[in-house]
């Protein structure tokens, strides 16, 4: 078996849509960046490009590339899972944390697992996704930032 560990962090800034694994959720500021700020799904397609020993999503979808201007977190996932699966492997399972003080991402819990389980192609059984937030404290306390860890468990397809 494989394991990769995965990190990603956005500031939040005023006019960008919020979105979760392709959720969008309303709040008055959204993740900056060149993709849109998907910090779940980086996070997430970080660790299993680490479990195969590929780099980073900065390697394959870098920044400075216009392709990947406004490129739904949810696409990346895909297309990471496809490497993954071209490599000869699969997820068994994963396990992530979404560290975010506002807004509350419980109410989105269910279509946000569903997304990422269809991106995946694993069960619900397979995908822990935990919300915490910072307990107002640094930057993600004040709702200034988000970020999100994750660690992936591969096995031979
Ligand atoms: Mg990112």
């Amino acid at each position: 078996m494989r394991i990769g560990i995965g990190f990603d962090i956005h500031r939040l800034v005023a006019g960008r849509p919020f979105i979760i694994a392709g959720v969008k959720i309303p709040f008055d500021r959204g993740p900056l960046g060149h993709s849109d700020g998907d910090v779940l799904c980086h996070a997430m397609a970080d660790a299993m490009l680490g479990a195969m020993a590929l780099g980073d999503i900065g390697l394959h979808f870098p920044d400075t590339d216009p392709r990947w201007k406004g490129i739904p977190g949810l696409q990346i996932l895909k297309t990471v899972r496809q490497k993954v699966e071209k490599g000869g492997w699969k997820v068994k399972q994963i396990d992530a944390i979404l560290l975010c003080e506002k807004p509350s991402l419980s109410p989105f819990r269910e279509e946000i697992q569903k997304n990422i389980c269809r991106a995946l192609k694993i069960a619900r059984s397979q995908t822990g996704i935990k919300f915490k937030t910072a307990e107002g404290l640094a930057e993600i306390g004040k709702s200034r930032a988000i970020s999100s860890f994750a660690v992936v468990n591969l096995e031979p397809k």
